[in-house]
């Protein structure tokens, strides 16, 4: 949830987007494709994917890491606003819809500037540890599993570098993190997320309602 930010109605959504969004050919054609897989609602809007690219151009970021790929549109989206020499690591456990996401990568040039890790993120995050890349990402997209948002969050707090920004994915939830009768699992990580976030002094924070809710998270030292 959500391929578009559900708090607009539709028309004035559709309005945003054909005069705020500059969405290359690309990125159109992988949403379109996208679109057509049962699990579609994992796709960013493209609106998001404007905000983020114009976040990482105005931080000047170099390098990026990204958990959960699904078909990479959000890691084209950013990999096309980084410079010349810059870097996305993105991870998720899917073959499938990855092969997928590398095919548009090829498609738009930007593959050798985007490095997949397939396996479970929390190991390939570890792992990044492990090989020194603490401080070494201006910028970190969490948009994966629910319920392991915490353990994301305080690996990519140690992975930024101080002033880095962590933007955090589904955060509003589809409003189900304001109903009483929404108890599942999902809902329940996303709100003692946000309820953690709001305190957590280790960071500067702006939750925007854009898509699905997108927390911002900059790390103060
Ligand atoms: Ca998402």
């Amino acid at each position: 949830m959500s391929r578009r930010t559900f708090v607009l109605p539709q028309e004035l959504h559709d309005y945003l987007v054909e005069v705020g969004v500059r969405e290359p050919d690309v990125l159109r054609r992988l949403r379109d494709e996208t679109a057509k897989l049962p699990r579609a609602h994992m796709q960013i809007a493209p609106e998001q994917g404007a905000f983020m690219a114009m976040l990482v151009e105005l931080m000047g970021a170099r390098r990026c890491l990204e958990i959960g790929t699904f078909t990479g549109y959000s890691a084209l989206a950013v990999g096309l606003a980084l410079p010349e020499g810059g870097e996305v690591v993105t991870c998720d456990v899917s073959e499938e819809w990855t092969a997928m996401a590398r095919r548009y990568w090829e498609e738009a040039g930007v593959a050798d500037r985007i490095e997949l890790r397939l396996g479970p993120a929390l190991d390939t995050l570890d792992g990044l540890l492990r090989e020194g890349a603490e401080g070494g990402f201006d910028f970190a997209f969490i948009d994966a599993d629910k319920e392991r948002y915490r353990d994301y969050f305080e690996r990519c707090l140690r992975l930024v570098r101080p002033g880095g920004l962590i933007a955090v994915d589904n955060t509003l939830w589809h409003g189900k993190v304001i109903d009483p009768d929404a108890q599942d699992a999902d809902t329940e990580a996303i709100r003692a997320f946000n309820r953690a976030l709001r305190d957590d002094a280790r960071v500067s924070l702006a939750l925007v309602p854009i898509g699905d809710g997108l927390t911002l998270a900059r790390r103060r030292a």
